[in-house]
């Protein structure tokens, strides 16, 4: 299994997943032309993705799914509460509704679901496993809940947010109520969350931690990195910052 990101942030999130003879995408916040540009950088066009999984429905996430869905013929799946929070119903698109506390398979990867405390409908972030590897996903969410600590226990690999750092929100521009939104229960994991989290699990095994959706305006990828290094005692250039440019190239696990 292998995984790149093809950018990450407020303005557009797609991270790329393979194993076997499967490639799926979480989330697509990039439309067909943008998508297009971004899987080329990997040798990619969109018809070699078979499906995209979606978070939730903000347009960071959502976007270019639908669009790209109708494009590139992908597979849909979303929870029922993404579905009804879109403007787009998907009634020309092959949608598939997932429970976000049942596992299930997209071709040669398992999908294990999970629901997060976020400020949208009914928002989840997966784990995905090949039968060797765990790959976990953590995105937009406002707090850690021990359910969340289960979920992305003895990964192999993790996409952790970083979204901010508290003190960079507090004295940044933002209005206090975008403020009070982002730094809420159900807003974004600030570096420190991150980290915390981090220390909470089993990670031995972990190969790849990558930084992802910071935010350009409330944080630096030098402090995400050293938030998450100080926990697992690394390098902090062994620590991943998935850019909103760029993303991140392969990680093989
Ligand atoms: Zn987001
Ligand atoms: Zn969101």
């Amino acid at each position: 299994m292998r995984f790149a990101s093809l950018g990450s942030g407020s303005r557009g999130n797609a991270l790329l997943v393979e194993a076997g003879n499967t490639r799926i995408l979480i989330d697509a916040g990039f439309g067909p032309r943008e998508m297009s540009r971004r899987l080329a950088r990997l040798g990619l066009s969109g018809d070699d993705v078979d499906a995209v999984l979606v978070t939730h429905e903000h347009s960071d996430h959502v976007g270019g799914v639908f669009a790209c869905a109708r494009r590139f013929d992908w597979a849909v799946l979303l929870t029922n509460g993404t579905l009804a929070a879109c403007r787009d119903d998907g009634a020309d698109v092959r949608t598939t509704i997932i429970d976000s506390h049942e596992s299930l398979s997209v071709g040669d990867i398992r999908v294990d679901p999970f629901p997060v405390p976020h400020d949208a409908r009914e928002p989840v972030q997966f784990v995905l496993a090949d039968g060797a590897r765990r790959l976990g996903v953590l995105t937009d969410a406002g707090h850690v809940t021990p359910h969340i600590v289960a979920m992305l226990d003895a990964c192999d690999a993790l996409v952790l947010e970083c979204n901010h750092d508290a003190r960079m929100l507090a004295q940044g521009r933002y209005p206090q109520a975008l403020k009070n939104r982002i730094g809420g229960l159900w807003g974004h994991l600030d570096n420190a969350a991150a980290a915390s989290l981090l220390s909470q699990l089993k990670g031995s095994s972990l190969r790849h931690v990558v930084a992802a959706h910071l935010s350009e305006e409330n944080n630096e990828p030098a402090l995400a990195r050293e938030a998450l290094s100080s926990v697992l005692g690394c390098e902090q250039d062994w620590i991943g910052v998935a850019t909103q440019g760029e993303g991140f190239g392969w990680c093989d696990l």
